[in-house]
């Protein structure tokens, strides 16, 4: 048995072969799975769970088959569906986890994030992180109309896509510092996360003791995907 980490699928309009991909990806591969973990982004948009948009339909058909034959599925909010509520939960039987989550992977503690939280160089993004996971503006978003909600994800996805041309690739990782400072409070060796789409196993040293960052890549082209099993853990980029 094992267990399966994605993250980053970003399913949406503009990409229906990814819907395609990731109900293939959980009738053939999250089936025979322990546990499934969706480290965020599981939505390219995710305006609000009273706005289910039809794009999203054949994902959350295929997620509630998943859970209907007993596998958990644990779904972190990202960035750009941290709207995800219990509505959410219902219809697909996923249950939502909190970002970050310390688990035992097999033995191994592990941290479990989305990954966007140690991005602390890029000071723009976090202030607007914190503006938008505040309980007001989400409450007044979540307030306004299906169609003042899609204009306004619209207009924050513009911009932030001309505000990351402007940014280093640099500036647009996770910070070292921030890294080793969230293993070093979980008293963790193993890290999980998302977010960058940079697929990869670093090795670093905390307190002179080897770790290991896991970071999943995305969906657009990468296909990324972790088993984990009692031997160890393998990061696949090509499903
Ligand atoms: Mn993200």
């Amino acid at each position: 048995m094992s267990t399966l980490f994605i993250a980053d699928i970003h399913l949406g309009n503009e990409h229906p072969e990814i819907s395609q991909r990731f109900v293939e990806f959980l009738q053939q591969q999250a089936v025979a799975a322990e546990t499934v973990y969706i480290l965020g982004d599981l939505f390219e948009v995710w305006i609000g769970d009273d706005a289910v948009q039809p794009e999203h339909q054949a994902a959350i058909k295929a997620l509630k088959q998943l859970t209907d034959v007993g596998t958990p599925v644990y779904v972190m909010h990202g960035n750009r569906d941290f709207l995800l509520g219990q509505q959410f939960e219902k219809i697909t039987g996923c249950q939502l986890i909190s970002d970050p989550l310390l688990i035992d992977l097999y033995g191994t503690p592990t941290l479990l994030m989305h990954g966007d939280s140690l991005c602390t160089d890029d000071g723009e993004y976090m202030q607007m992180r914190q503006q938008l996971r505040s309980p007001q503006w989400q409450q007044q978003f979540l307030g306004a109309s299906i169609e003042q909600r899609l204009q306004v994800a619209q207009q924050y996805r513009d911009e932030s896509r001309s505000r990351s041309q402007n940014k280093s690739q640099q500036i647009m990782d996770v910070n070292t510092n921030a890294v080793i400072g969230s293993m070093r409070q979980h008293g963790v060796t193993q890290l999980i996360h998302g977010h960058t789409h940079r697929p990869a196993v670093h090795d670093l040293k905390i307190d002179a003791q080897a770790a290991q960052r896991i970071v999943l890549g995305d969906w657009y082209s990468q296909n990324s995907s972790l088993h984990c099993d009692k031997t160890g853990c393998r990061l696949s980029n090509l499903a």
